[in-house]
């Protein structure tokens, strides 16, 4: 208990002290002469071609996945207990989740096959500039 007590001061000093840092963003000073940006203040982003999408790895654009429920099989097993044969009896059952199709709408796109470019955030273009923790 008095180990606690000791700790828990220097745990909010610590809380305060992150708070206090900021990342504060300087744009590019360069101007035209940046080979970046040239002069613009921002570039287009290499990873998805300044489109801001890109391509949906998860169902690699097709838009559809395996059905989380069957597993892209379309069946699901069910055990039911038979009580004329005293044993546990499996069969197949058509998966609800997808219908037996074994696919359904990706789950990570929505079903787009495109989701927001990871690396600009979606904007399709990146800032020019560089970021620095500075305290207040
Ligand atoms: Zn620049
Ligand atoms: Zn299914
Ligand atoms: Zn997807
Ligand atoms: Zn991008």
């Amino acid at each position: 208990m008095k180990s606690i007590l000791k700790t828990l001061p220097l745990i909010l000093l610590l809380v305060l002290v992150a708070g206090c840092e900021t990342r504060v963003f300087h744009p590019c000073a360069a101007g035209p002469a940046c080979r970046t940006c040239h002069g613009t203040g921002s570039y287009r982003c290499t990873s998805c071609m300044g489109r801001g999408q890109d391509r949906c790895t998860q169902c690699n654009g097709m838009g559809r996945s395996d059905c989380n429920a069957c597993f892209g099989r379309g069946t699901r097993q069910m055990s039911q207990f038979n009580p004329n044969t005293n044993m546990i009896e499996y069969r197949n059952q058509q998966c609800t989740g997808c219908g037996g199709a074994g696919k359904g709408a990706c789950w990570a796109c929505n079903g787009s096959g495109m989701k927001a470019c990871g690396s600009c955030g979606g904007d399709g273009m990146i800032s020019c500039g560089t970021y620095t923790i500075e305290d207040r």
